[in-house]
């Protein structure tokens, strides 16, 4: 592979993790190969397999290593396995140390129906035909962090449980500001969405938005919208969104929502990324959204595709490498035009005889990455 400049930390972790990240290896040999996009790759436990070799979820060696990276690629972690560890040892404590430590405030998750897969939406194909959204949450305060938070017990003999929900005017207008770069290399259109008819922090929100619209972003068309309009909307008519950004709780239910449009777990990538440097460098890591999935794992039957759209994101927004990232996806539409299906894409509970019959091609994991390949070589 052609050396390069270009640092790459990969986290394979744990169950199914090491095997989509198996089939992504492939793919970015080829890119070595036929592209010259060469990585200079290190490699390094976390989750499960971390606790196992190192008594720690993440070592601080392989923090260091993910700070200095240019981007991470990151597989799944956990597993029935380390269900009873010690909470500060559970395996998704090596993911959020990551997230944590290198400041990663905004995660984007595109939702994107490929016209293959329109049917394994729970949506009519006319609502979600050619989808392609981009929703970006605020990852790292709102509600799941401020305080005080915790349970108390009352004079009358109740418990309380009580969050604050909290923003920043900075950490407001940090996310908007990659929500608008990002609109514009897209669709040029920006939803923000908070609860501005019942919650300060909508209020502020809102303003915020709305002033570093008028400051730097009176390029892009900005508009609102409240988090539960936004939900009923997301299914009525999600073509009318292209960029949505979001606060840290709704987010996390709204962007689970848009997922559901495209149909499986096994297809959707997502991204992290951190505040820019000096250089105008983001810390990033990227990472499909499913988890270890132990009912397949080690079985050969995971779908790889989401971890290699995670790469293709990867190079996109990590190294400006859109060409590339195009190409990478070109195929893997290709690919499932031909039919070729791992067995979460196979549809409606059909077994590989039935989708023989109708014209598809029941594949595993490494089938499926070889095929992505093939069609690389086709198409360049
Ligand atoms: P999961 O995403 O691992 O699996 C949910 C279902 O989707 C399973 O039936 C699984 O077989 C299927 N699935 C997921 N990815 C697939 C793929 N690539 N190809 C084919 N089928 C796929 O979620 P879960 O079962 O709730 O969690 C399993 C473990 O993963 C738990 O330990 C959980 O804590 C962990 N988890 C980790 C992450 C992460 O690493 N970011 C995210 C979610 C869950």
């Amino acid at each position: 592979m052609a050396s390069s400049n270009r640092s790459l930390l990969v986290l394979p972790g744990d169950g199914i993790g090491p095997e989509v990240m198996n089939e992504v290896r492939k793919v970015i040999a080829w890119m070595g190969k036929k592209r010259a996009v060469g990585f200079d790759i290190a490699e390094d436990l976390v989750g499960g397999s971390s606790l196992d070799a190192h008594d720690t979820p993440l070592t601080d060696a392989a923090m260091a290593k993910a700070l200095q990276a240019d981007a991470v690629l990151f597989g799944s972690v956990g597993g029935p396995k380390w269900d009873t560890a010690d909470f500060t040892k559970k395996p998704e404590r090596g993911l959020l140390r990551l997230r944590k430590e290198m400041d990663l405030f905004a995660n984007l998750r595109p939702a994107k129906v490929f016209d293959a897969l329109v049917d394994a939406s729970s949506l009519k194909p006319e609502i979600v035909r050619g989808l392609d959204i981009m929703i970006i949450r605020e990852l790292t305060s709102g509600v799941y962090f401020g305080e005080p938070r915790g349970i108390v017990d009352l004079p009358d003999g109740q418990r309380m449980g009580f969050d604050t929900q909290r923003y920043t005017s900075g950490e407001i207008r940090r996310v908007c500001a990659v929500a608008f770069e990002l609109a514009r290399k897209r669709k040029n259109k920006v939803c923000s969405s908070e609860k501005a008819n019942v919650m300060h922090t909508g209020v502020l929100w809102r303003q915020e938005a709305t002033k570093l619209h008028a400051e730097s972003y009176k390029d892009v068309t900005l508009e609102h919208m409240y988090a539960d309009a936004l939900a009923m909307q997301l299914v009525r008519w999600p073509h009318q969104f292209d960029v949505i950004v979001t606060d840290n709780l709704f987010g996390d239910i709204l962007s689970d929502e848009a997922s559901m449009l495209t149909g499986s777990l096994g297809m959707l990538p997502s991204a992290s990324l951190g505040a820019p440097d000096a250089t105008g460098r983001r810390k990033a890591l990227y990472e499909p959204i499913h988890g270890s999935a132990p009912d397949i794992a080690g079985k050969g039957l995971a779908n790889p595709i989401a971890e290699t759209l995670s790469y293709a994101m990867m190079l996109r927004y990590s190294f400006d490498l859109g060409t590339e990232a195009d190409i990478v996806e070109k195929a893997i539409e290709n690919v499932l035009a031909a039919g070729y299906r791992t067995g979460d894409i196979l549809g409606g509970g059909i077994d590989a005889k039935a989708a023989i019959a109708k014209g598809l091609k029941p594949v595993g994991t490494q089938e499926m990455g070889d095929a992505i390949v093939k069609e690389l070589d086709r198409m360049v």
